[in-house]
């Protein structure tokens, strides 16, 4: 998606070889017309797929997936990365691997909010060792759904994500494909359209 890849390469600050901060546009401070732009991507790759549902994690995943849930009218769930009074049990919960955080942590979301009959889109911000979007597959496959593919807004491509995924059987439709983040700059994965 070339306006994304525009903005990260305006906006985005290359920590280290690893890590991307995109605090500008979509971790902390949020750019909506790109949200918008986002939204509608992800809603025209996934248009036919029949998505009944999209399932994301807070935080960072919520803006562009609440964007492409206006866009295909289905509602969003995210899971949560804290249990909260109102919400102590009947859950689906993973333990997932932290990249930002190095550690463990455990995502729910109620039991209410998925259905066998649901056709899930997992969306997340970025894709690194492919541990978020696993955990949310599996909370889909507890629940009985269907999981239609992942959206990724920023995929790095030289982590085993995308391959762990894929191997899963999962499609994955990422908005812009980082091929390394070496000598301080962000190198795109070449010769593809997005
Ligand atoms: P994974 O679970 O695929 O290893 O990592 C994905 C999660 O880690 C995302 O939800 C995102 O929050 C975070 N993450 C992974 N890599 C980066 C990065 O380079 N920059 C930022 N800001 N977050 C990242």
């Amino acid at each position: 998606m070339k306006l994304l890849k525009q903005v990260i390469e305006d906006q985005g600050v290359v920590l280290s070889d690893g890590v991307l901060k995109v605090d500008a546009f979509l971790n902390h401070g949020i750019d909506p017309e790109l949200m918008s732009e986002i939204g509608r991507e992800f809603a025209a790759r996934f248009e036919e797929a029949g998505i009944t549902k999209i399932l994301t994690i807070e935080s960072s995943g919520i803006a562009p997936s609440l964007m492409t849930a206006l866009e295909l009218k289905c509602p969003l769930v995210f899971a949560r990365k804290q249990k909260s009074l109102t919400m102590q049990d009947n859950l689906y919960s993973a333990d997932v691997y932290s990249f930002t955080k190095e550690k463990y942590q455990t995502i729910s979301v109620s039991k209410d909010k998925l259905t066998k009959t649901d056709n899930v889109l997992i969306i997340d911000d970025f894709l690194a060792n492919g541990q978020a979007a696993l955990g949310l597959a599996s909370i889909v496959q507890d629940a009985g759904a269907s999981i239609a593919g992942v959206g990724i807004v920023i995929e790095k491509s030289f982590q085993p994500g995308r391959t762990l995924l894929t191997g899963a059987g999962l499609r994955v439709e990422s908005l812009a494909r980082i091929a390394s983040l070496s000598e301080n700059k962000v190198t795109f994965v070449k010769n593809e359209e997005a």
